[in-house]
Formats: structure tokens, sequence, C-alpha cells
């Protein structure tokens, strides 16, 4: 007998798209065809069929903790320590998944004896139970939790609240095998600011979804192939990664149109925040960490990014940094840009085999991983400050590196030196890093 999957919303959808069904949160759907990776066929409790996002709903059997409000998975310490400070409610928590593998941290904030977050490992015992306080232990996490909604039982505050109205991510594509957006289902709002290619706009699309549109200054870039690659583009979907949403194609100048990130670039954000980030080492680091995490999923599908910096991402709601414009580089038709001879070439982010022979690889993405790391820890310094580009290169040839930033630990500066290693062979993958840095951030925070 063939076993059916059933699978549980954990976030609302609005199917606006014939063809598409809608999701209400926590409701089940039993899956009727799950053949492409992001949009799956699926039928409700009325009978009804549609496509829907597969990374919005999770298989009933595998649901864990994911079905309760209080539960945010993968967050780091930072990231849960601002969500839960911009709340301000004496007694709002999370559960998030703890550095080490495994296990669970409670987040908590109280205003006594000064607003703050506390932090608390949840332990188990011999017999497997959880525990807070070992005065009471439990035999469920979600049981653990509701006895201390009644009883502090050693706990900063009793927990009351979890933050709402988290955002909700976004879908690979605006539709099930759409990729081709029509322009008059497009509303242009304010400009977000400008770049290389031309001017970038705030976007509704159908009035509901937010947006950001970039519109391609003509005759800067192989429009034709990019459109191609466009749509393997949509198909890449990672939460440090700006999801590509489709392009509009049929007119001109097309149209990029992407995830709206409502911090904006984080080179900007960095330099903005420099006197609450300056400080605050552990922050600094879960950024370099989530843009690890991004890159380490292009490493995976052998996608090489060829212009990673900090100008490069974007941070959105939750201090969430997320890696953009991967792969665009290849298109761009500007000599200026394309070759390391020219003036907008980023050399200052290029190893020695791009320099010599534009050799890109994803070891080439890890060298300017490791200068954008200094960027976050010199909170937006221009690299090698104003030296001209050809003094950079013989710097770099000469095995010269970026010193090390004042806010940097000893550790975190010996993993961007392993990316400025001379030979690519030398460098580590993205994957390795990850750990590398997970491990230096545990270390920090104990
Ligand atoms: P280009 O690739 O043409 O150089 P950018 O991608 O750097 O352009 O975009 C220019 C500026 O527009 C960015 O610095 C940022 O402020 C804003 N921007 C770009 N994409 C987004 C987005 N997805 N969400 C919010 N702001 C964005």
């Amino acid at each position: 007998m063939v076993r059916l999957k059933v699978v549980v919303a954990l976030y609302p959808f609005k199917a606006i798209e014939g063809g598409d069904l809608s999701l209400e949160k926590g409701a089940e759907y039993e899956v009727l065809d799950d053949s492409q990776e992001h949009w799956w066929k699926v039928q409700d409790t009325n009978g009804s069929i549609g496509y829907i996002p597969s990374n919005y709903v999770k298989e009933k059997e595998l649901l864990g903790l994911q079905k309760y409000e209080w539960y945010v998975g993968d967050m780091s310490r930072q990231r849960a320590e601002s969500l839960l400070k911009q709340e301000e409610k004496e007694g709002c928590f999370v559960v998030r998944n703890s550095s080490t593998k495994g296990f669970y941290t409670l987040s908590l904030y109280t205003k006594v004896p000064h607003a703050h977050v506390k932090h608390y490992h949840i332990k188990q015992n011999s017999r497997g139970d959880f525990f807070l306080s070992e005065k009471h232990c439990c035999s469920t996490i979600p049981e653990l939790i509701n006895y201390h909604r009644h009883n502090s039982g050693g706990l900063a505050s009793r927990l009351k609240t979890s933050p709402c109205d988290r955002p909700v991510p976004p879908t690979a594509g605006l539709s099930h095998d759409k990729w081709e957006i029509d322009p008059a289902e497009l509303m242009l709002l304010e400009e977000l600011g400008s770049g290389q290619f031309g001017v970038v706009r705030r976007g509704k699309w159908r009035g509901c979804i937010d947006t950001a549109v970039k519109m391609m200054k003509e005759g800067t870039m192989s429009e034709d192939d990019f459109i191609e690659e466009a749509k393997v583009m949509t198909k890449l979907q990672h939460g440090n990664l700006v999801q590509l949403y489709g392009v509009c194609s049929k007119h001109r100048p097309i149209y990029i149109v992407t995830e709206y990130m409502k911090h904006g670039s984080l080179l900007n954000y960095l330099r903005r925040h420099e006197n609450t980030l300056g400080g605050n080492v552990g922050l600094l680091l879960d950024m370099c960490i989530q843009v690890c995490k991004g890159m380490a999923y292009l490493e995976r599908h052998n996608y090489i990014h060829r212009d990673l910096a900090a100008r490069n991402c974007l941070v959105g709601s939750e201090n969430v940094v997320k890696v953009a414009d991967f792969g665009l580089a290849r298109y761009v038709l500007d000599d200026q840009y394309t070759s390391s001879g020219g003036t907008k070439f980023p050399i200052k982010w290029a190893p020695p085999e791009v320099l010599n022979y534009t050799r890109f690889s994803s070891k080439s993405d890890i060298w300017a991983y490791g200068v954008l790391m200094w960027e976050v820890f010199t909170c937006g310094k221009m690299p090698y400050g104003r030296l001209k580009n050809t003094e950079v290169v013989e710097r770099v040839q000469r095995g010269i590196i970026l010193e090390k930033p004042k806010a940097c630990y000893k550790e975190v500066y010996d993993v961007m030196q392993q990316c400025w290693a001379h030979c690519p062979e030398d460098r580590p993958s993205f994957r390795i890093l990850k750990e590398q840095l997970t491990i230096v951030a545990q270390s920090i925070a104990d």
C-alpha cells in the first residue's frame, strides 16, 4: 500500500495564481505530487487541490516542536536577543536550537533588575526528562514550557508570551512554474537605491507581496543569457540568500524581481550602526555566519557568486543577513567591471588567481568572504584604505594581507587568514568555515 504523506502548514499562504492552493496555518494537507522541489501539489480536507510552496509545510510525523509559536529553530543567541528586546514584554520568550547540536535553549526577556535577555539551556537528566531547574522535570519540552508558564521555578520570570507576526519566508518564484512576471501586476513604489545596473525600487506584486525591483539599464547586461539563467536562479532557495522571484523580460528595461529586504545593503547597515554594532562581537560574528551559511548552500549547488562583498549582501527584519546578486557578474557587459584591469573590477575582493588568470571558483568566493568578514569587523571600512588598485594587486601578489581589525578576536582573524591562503586548494570550504565559526561563536557565548 502506498503510504500517504500528510503535511502541516507552518505559515499561511494566499493562492493568487490559478492552480495554487491557499494554506491555513496549522491545517493538514495530503501530498499528491512532490516531484518538483519547491512547489508541491496537495489536497486540503475539503478536497480542493493545488500547488503550495514546499518550504511552508512540514511532514506531520517530523513536525516536532515546529508547531509551537514559541519555537524558532535555528536562531542565534544574538538574533533571539534583538527579537525579544524589540518586543519589550516581561516574560516574552522563545525556544531555539542551541549551538550544540541536538540541544535547545530558552531565551527569556525580563525587565528585572534591568531590561535584558537571559538564556537557559534545557537540560536532560539520566532518565531523559527535560528540566530548567532540577526541581521540576517533564518528559517533553512542551510540558516543561507549560509548567513554567505557571511557575517561574527559578527563572527570571514566568513564561508569558512569544513574539507574534514573525516574517513569512519567501517562496521560490511567486507561483509554481512562474518566473515571468507581468509588469501590470507589479505596483512600483519608492526608490530603494541605485547601483551598477540602474535603479532599484520597492514593488508590490498583486497588491500583497513586497518585492524589490531592479530595473536593468539597457546595454549593461547580456539579457537573453540572463533570462535563461533566471529560471535556474529562482530555484535556489535558502534562508540566507535573497530570493529571486522572477523577471519581467517582455519589455525594456527588463526588471529583476527579488525578495524585499527592509534594511538595505549590509555595507550601509554596518556604517549606519557602527556605534551599536562595533562593540558587539557576537552580533558581528553572527552576521558572518549567516553569510557563510548562504554561501555554503551555493557551494553545495556548485554555484559561484563571483562578486561577494558586504555591498552585495542585504539586511532584513530580525537582523537576518542574506547574500544577493549571486552569479549576476557573468552577464555584465561592461569591460570596466569584467576585466581585472577595469576600473570597476572588485580588485580588493579578488585572490591572486583571479587577478592573474580571471579564474573564478568557490575558492575565489572564499577569498572574497575573508574580505567580507574584515568589512564586517571594521563596521564597513574600505579594505586597504586609500591604496590604489595597482598597489593592492602588488601587495596581494607578495602575500601581504589585511590587518586584524581592532574589534576582532584572534580566533576570528585566524579564519580570515585561512581564506587568504595564496593557493586556492589551501583555502577551506564554506562548510568547514561554518563549523569553525560556530565553535568560535559558542566560545564567545559561554
Ligand atoms: P546593482 O546590483 O545594480 O549594483 P544593488 O543590488 O547594489 O544594485 O542595489 C542598489 C541599492 O538598492 C542597494 O544598495 C540597496 O540599498 C537597494 N536594494 C537592492 N536590492 C534590494 C532589496 N532586495 N531590498 C531592499 N533594498 C535593496
